[in-house]
């Protein structure tokens, strides 16, 4: 039993040693793909419920990885964040985005806003706010076509100075838009106390629109409230046409999801205004 048991030790100290090289390894890989700029952005429409005009995009970055292909968020964000590469990369994103309005701007084409997912971490970061300015100058887009996606939890909890970047966010005329809504501790007055603009309820709602006699109860409440409270909704995930003919009868402002498109490459986003509702 003792030897069984130190073996079993030397076991897990290979293991564990093993998961730290690894680990090691996929962030020197990470910190290189930032360095030599391997991300793209994807772009996902947001469309008004009422008409299915699109009305703005959502940005979502993919790391174009030189052997694996395109490799989506969930697979490095966290990394990022907990590595502090997230404000490097949001950078990049920033910077990516606003060259992409610049870019459209060029075609004579109508534009649409671009809504930019910002991680806690870098919306708390005090550079963002002079970033993101230089970003939006240097590619001499007009400021409201940008807007930034916050979840709740990265801000309820948020001093004087969050309050503020907010504030001077909107002042220059970016909306802030409350990310995955639901998934989080906050009430809807506290969202309101910190003036956001819009609701993007989390597709875990979305989900049981059709499904329960609750579900549905639950988001008409969350629409009521939002919108007494000024502030749009948008449903996300959503994935059928059943789901949006219900949003539809419940006055939902906006829709995202796959059953209206997925991220598409920039090249192909634009052009797609009208979807069928
Ligand atoms: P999110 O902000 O909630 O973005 C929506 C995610 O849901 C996207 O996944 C999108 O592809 C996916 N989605 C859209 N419609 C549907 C649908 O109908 N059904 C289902 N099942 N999924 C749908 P994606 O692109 O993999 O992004 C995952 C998460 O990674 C995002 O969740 C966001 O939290 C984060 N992320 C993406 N881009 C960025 C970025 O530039 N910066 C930061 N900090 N985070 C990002
Ligand atoms: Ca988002
Ligand atoms: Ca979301
Ligand atoms: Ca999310």
């Amino acid at each position: 039993a003792k030897t069984s048991g130190k073996n079993g030790y030397r076991f897990f100290d290979q293991r564990f040693s093993d998961a730290i090289r690894d680990r090691h390894r996929r962030e020197l890989e990470l910190v290189h793909a930032i360095e030599h700029d391997q991300f793209v952005v994807y772009y996902q429409p947001r469309v008004e419920v009422a008409t299915g005009t699109t009305c703005s995009f959502e940005a979502l970055v993919r790391w174009a990885h030189p052997t694996r292909g395109i490799v989506g968020p969930d697979e490095f964000i966290p990394l990022a964040e907990e590595r502090d590469l997230i404000v490097e990369l949001g950078e990049l994103v920033l910077d990516k985005v606003c060259a992409q309005l610049a870019f459209w701007a060029t075609t004579g084409q109508a534009v649409v806003p671009v809504s930019i997912n910002v991680s806690g971490k870098h919306f708390r970061d005090s550079r963002i706010l002079r970033v993101l300015k230089e970003a939006i100058d240097r590619h001499g887009v007009p400021p409201h076509l940008v807007e930034l996606e916050i979840t709740e939890a990265s801000v309820i909890d948020g001093g004087e100075e969050v309050i503020h970047a907010m504030h001077a966010l909107q002042k220059m005329g970016i909306a802030l838009l409350v990310d995955d809504f639901g998934t989080g501790y906050s009430s809807l007055a506290q969202l309101q106390r910190l003036e956001f603009d819009v609701l993007k309820v989390d597709r875990a709602f979305t989900r049981e629109l059709n499904r329960s006699n609750e579900g549905r109860v639950l988001f008409t409440a969350i629409i009521t409230m939002a919108h007494a409270l000024g502030m749009r909704v948008v449903a996300e995930g959503v994935e059928s046409r059943e789901q949006l003919q219900t949003l539809k009868a419940l006055r939902c402002d906006e829709a995202q999801g796959f059953y209206i498109s997925r991220p598409l490459p920039p090249s192909v986003s634009q052009p797609m205004f009208t979807h069928r509702v």
